[in-house]
């Protein structure tokens, strides 16, 4: 999930380094908060734009299929080639 996020923001040119990954293998007496991995922003001006970025697409769900074929992102609610609604 955070490597998820992680290509994602990559994606838009931000980079970020996930931490906490080690230790959560090494670390079997810390409890499960602890040890979740992080996903940090390197550029703090990055950070704000990282955030929209991770909202919007938790937000926006995966991208679909019309049923006219078309692949859409999952901003659209509508088709573009046929008109068609997102069932
Ligand atoms: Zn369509």
């Amino acid at each position: 999930m955070v490597h998820h996020a992680k290509n994602l923001l990559a994606a838009e040119g931000i980079r970020a380094v996930v931490k906490n990954e080690m230790l959560s293998s090494a670390m079997g007496e810390l409890p499960p908060a602890e040890c979740q991995a992080e996903l940090w922003v390197l550029t703090e001006n990055d950070a704000v734009r990282a955030e929209e970025i991770l909202h919007a697409k938790k937000e926006a769900g995966p991208d679909w299929t019309c049923g006219c074929g078309e692949k859409l992102g999952a901003q659209f609610t509508q088709c573009w080639r046929c008109g068609a609604y997102r069932a």
